[in-house]
């Protein structure tokens, strides 16, 4: 499982949100669900401030839109796999020569493949697999905090 997919376990594994915090009382603060829910009772003495009261109550909706925004880039940004052909132009399924990304490299690459007079030693325009704008979304996400 890579780590979007467990953030994203985590976030649905939770209670649904939007969360929200029960009106100021004087004895205790309820975190709740959308369903009234309680994830989090504060007492007095322990209110958190209203800037991570603020964090916490929009977790699920901030993650959610993270989570989102990265699946998104992902979706646009996907491999296309390069295979030597045979003389007939078949490809073969076991000479994988390295995959590109299909939205980054020019459209004369993507042209080229499916023409078949793709030079498998590389064309003008090319952008390898994972391209820049996938690492830049995701690269955050494989890194120890
Ligand atoms: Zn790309």
């Amino acid at each position: 499982m890579n780590e979007l997919e467990g953030i994203k376990a985590r976030l649905q594994e939770a209670t649904p949100g939007p969360w929200e915090w029960d009106g100021p009382e004087h004895i205790r603060q309820s975190l709740r669900g959308a369903e009234a829910q309680e994830i989090l009772q504060c007492g007095a003495l322990l209110y958190p401030e209203y800037r991570n009261a603020e964090l916490i109550a929009n977790a699920p909706r901030d993650l959610a839109r993270l989570v989102a925004a990265v699946e998104a880039v992902e979706k646009v940004h996907e491999p296309v796999a390069i295979y030597e052909t045979d003389d007939a132009g078949q490809v073969q399924d076991d000479k994988h020569v390295r995959d590109i990304c299909g939205t980054c490299s020019d459209s004369s690459v993507t042209e080229s493949l499916d023409d078949g007079n793709y030079d498998l030693a590389g064309e003008y325009g090319e952008v390898g697999w994972p391209c820049p704008t996938l690492k830049a979304a995701t690269a955050a996400l494989e890194e120890e905090r």
